[in-house]
């Protein structure tokens, strides 16, 4: 037996597979094995790079895969079936690798600054076989202004990006109108959430809810917040990139 036979069949995947049913998420035996492969890539490559500070197997399971599946809890089915998502800010992959293992008809794009942790995506996604993913090396700024990628997803996803105010701009563009914007957030972002309204409106966007996930084992201090697209971005935004993060879009 390899090194890395041995090492999968000893992760027993217990706790991601009840804390994806308590969500509704049913994953086949192939799936969790799929979850075991990117743990075992994510932890080969974050000897080299970092990554992740989380690195327990457990941990793993509980902060990165199962977090990442709350999202089923706040987009639509048809959204889960065959739904175009781009991640912004993506880094290891999350939380867009784990929806695409879980929701294998989804396509998604996984957007990120920084060219090493694209290369380790663009490896992962060959190795977990992930044919929808694309991975692109960029600022969200920039991208969101190319014409095959501006308002044409059906989601936008973030997580531990940036502030609200900030990641409005950062993902509201990617969005078609009809579409959503959802990111995680802590439960105490409340008036970071409400400091942001003024930048969802100016960039064609609605405040939706913000909700509590009901996962078993996932930290519960985590919401989601859902923005609708309710109409085109203006041409101008996001603005050239750092300015979203130098003057966010506020009011005062
Ligand atoms: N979403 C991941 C990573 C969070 S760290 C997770 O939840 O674990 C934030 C990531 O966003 C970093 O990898 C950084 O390179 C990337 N990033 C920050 N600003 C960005 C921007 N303007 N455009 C694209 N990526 C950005």
């Amino acid at each position: 037996m390899s090194r890395r036979e041995t090492n999968c069949a000893t992760l027993d995947a217990g706790a991601l597979e009840r804390g994806a049913a308590s969500l509704g998420v049913s994953l086949s035996a192939a799936q969790l094995d799929l979850f075991r492969e990117y743990y075992l890539g994510l932890t080969e490559w974050n000897a080299r790079m970092n990554l992740t500070t989380v690195t327990s197997w457990e941990s793993v399971q509980e902060r990165h895969f199962l977090e990442s599946l709350t999202v089923a809890e706040a987009v639509s089915q048809e959204a889960l079936d065959d739904g175009r998502f781009v991640d912004v800010g993506t880094g290891a992959g999350l939380p867009g690798i784990p929806l695409m293992i879980a929701f294998p008809h989804m396509r998604g794009t996984l957007v990120d600054s920084t060219a090493k942790k694209v290369g380790f995506l663009e490896s992962m996604g060959e190795r977990l076989g992930l044919s929808r993913m694309t991975a692109i090396h960029g600022r969200a700024e920039t991208l969101a202004h190319r014409g095959d990628l501006r308002e044409g997803f059906d989601l936008a996803l973030a997580r531990a990006v940036a502030r609200m105010p900030i990641l409005a701009e950062l993902t509201l563009p990617f969005c078609r109108v009809g579409g959503q914007v959802v990111v995680h957030k802590t439960s105490r972002a409340e008036s970071e959430i409400q400091s942001a309204v003024h930048a969802i409106e100016t960039l064609g966007g609605r405040l939706g809810r913000t909700m509590t996930p009901s996962c078993d084992g996932a930290d519960s201090g985590r919401v989601l917040v859902t923005v609708e697209k309710v109409s085109p971005t203006p041409a101008r935004y996001p603005r050239r990139p750092g300015m979203p993060a130098k003057r966010p879009l506020m009011l005062g």
